[in-house]
């Protein structure tokens, strides 16, 4: 038997009316927040996402699925939605109008992992972009989305981290100080750290490995190193997620994982995920859309993983599985040619109608309304059509009437829905 690939999963009936819920959930706030749908494609040109995310992060390094198509092409399955969404603001010129849109979009994304509880290799996104925003203001929006969204879907334990990571005028100080400090502790680092120092330093910042957490406890504070501009702007941030009685935490070594980051960028986080800590993440990306071609326009967005949300909402999936309205028995040959025919038009009307295809008897198809969880049950046997009348049976109360047959749809609708 083939099976699926490794780190990729199905998302089975049972499991996947939570995850229709967390997205419509999602996309109507995001709607009334004025943000519209944009769908991109799956795969891109390797280029973009080298060039956006940064050739020195991990994501590009080794953990893209990356292949040259029939042509040679070098062509990538995405890692992330941002790069995608930039590439299309600047293609179709969406900035010519009006340069402030605000976009969301769901979908796969693709990254070669090490599998485990949270992290897969096919994994689902939802993003939201604001491009044209320069204030600080349009980062307190997506993270007050943020902990609105959680809240409605009854995510307890989880914590806002934020940081700021400068811009191109008061970063490289900071690097350079970072890299000075790293440059002295190298014994202390992991092998890939001490290989980060000259590749992309802030990189240690976030490692996982306990020694380097350790040996960068006395690492320099970026939020030291910050110019004036981007020090007001994480100072208003701060000051506008208080006045909207958003807790929060200062993390000064929230660094992300890619590389088109400026300034404000946070992280949702919660307890109940183990190592995989982080539900949904962002920040500011100001230099994101010239760097891929376009004018000098900036941005900010997030991400939410759903595969982890739908691990920590405290809804119930069972809550919205959709029981058939009406399960049709029919008994007899010419019962059932009717039973197919009253099934199908009490579908269009948005009856949910069940019926077994193979006549059984009464007995086995009750029991298959039942296996259903269908609330009611119409027994339909060849004497009930000579009488013009069929049985409707409550399976709650086990009450049981007798309706009409002519205008049965409309009868069925008024005794159930
Ligand atoms: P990132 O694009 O790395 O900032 O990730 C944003 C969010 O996507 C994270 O907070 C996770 O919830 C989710 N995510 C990232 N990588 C994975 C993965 N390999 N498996 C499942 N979810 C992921």
């Amino acid at each position: 038997m083939i099976q699926l690939i490794r780190g990729f999963k199905d998302i089975l009936p049972g499991e996947v009316e939570l995850w229709q819920q967390i997205e419509k959930t999602v996309c109507s706030l995001l709607e009334d927040f004025g943000f519209k749908e944009i769908r991109i494609p799956i795969m891109e040109r390797t280029e973009l996402f080298a060039r956006s995310i940064g050739e020195d992060t991990d994501i590009v390094e080794k953990e893209m699925y990356t292949f040259p198509d029939r042509k040679g092409e070098l062509i990538t399955l995405r890692p992330e939605a941002t790069a995608s969404v930039v590439r299309s603001y600047i293609q179709h010129k969406l900035y010519a109008k009006d340069p402030v849109r605000k976009f969301y979009t769901i979908g796969p994304m693709f990254r070669r992992e090490r599998p485990q509880k949270g992290r897969y290799r096919q994994f689902y996104q939802i993003n939201a972009e604001i491009i044209g925003v320069d204030s600080p203001l349009a980062d307190v929006e997506l993270i007050f989305l943020l902990v609105t969204l959680f809240s409605r879907l009854s995510v307890s334990d989880v914590e806002v981290h934020i940081n700021s990571l400068g811009c191109p005028e008061c970063r490289p100080k900071f690097k350079a100080t970072l890299t000075d400090f790293l440059t002295s502790s190298t014994e202390n680092l992991c092998s890939d750290c001490v290989i980060r120092i000259y590749r992309n330093p802030l990189r240690v910042l976030d490692c996982k490995v306990p020694a380097c957490r350790e040996a960068m406890t006395d690492a320099p504070s970026i939020l030291d190193y910050l110019c004036p501009v981007c020090s007001q702007d994480f100072e208003t941030v701060k000051t506008a997620l208080e006045a909207f009685k958003i807790p929060f935490t200062v993390d000064n070594q929230l660094v992300r994982g890619l590389d088109y980051y400026t300034r404000t960028t946070f992280e949702i986080q919660t307890g109940s995920l183990g190592a995989q800590s982080a539900v949904a993440g962002g920040g500011r990306y100001d230099g994101l859309v010239k760097a891929l071609g376009g004018p000098d326009i900036p941005g900010t967005g997030f991400a939410i993983g759903v595969d982890r949300l739908s691990e920590i909402t405290g809804l119930n999936n069972a809550d919205y599985i959709k029981a058939p309205d009406i399960f049709l028995a029919a008994l007899g040959e010419k019962s059932q040619s009717l039973a197919f025919k009253w099934k199908c038009a009490l579908g269009l009307e948005g009856v949910k109608a069940e019926m077994d295809f193979g006549v059984r008897s009464l007995k086995s198809q009750m029991k298959q309304a039942d296996r259903l969880g269908a609330k009611h049950v119409l027994i339909i046997g060849d004497n009930e059509i000579k009488e013009g009348a069929v049985i409707l049976r409550d399976m709650t109360t086990k009450a049981q009437v007798s309706i009409p047959i002519e205008d049965i749809v409309e009868n069925i609708k008024t005794k159930i829905l």
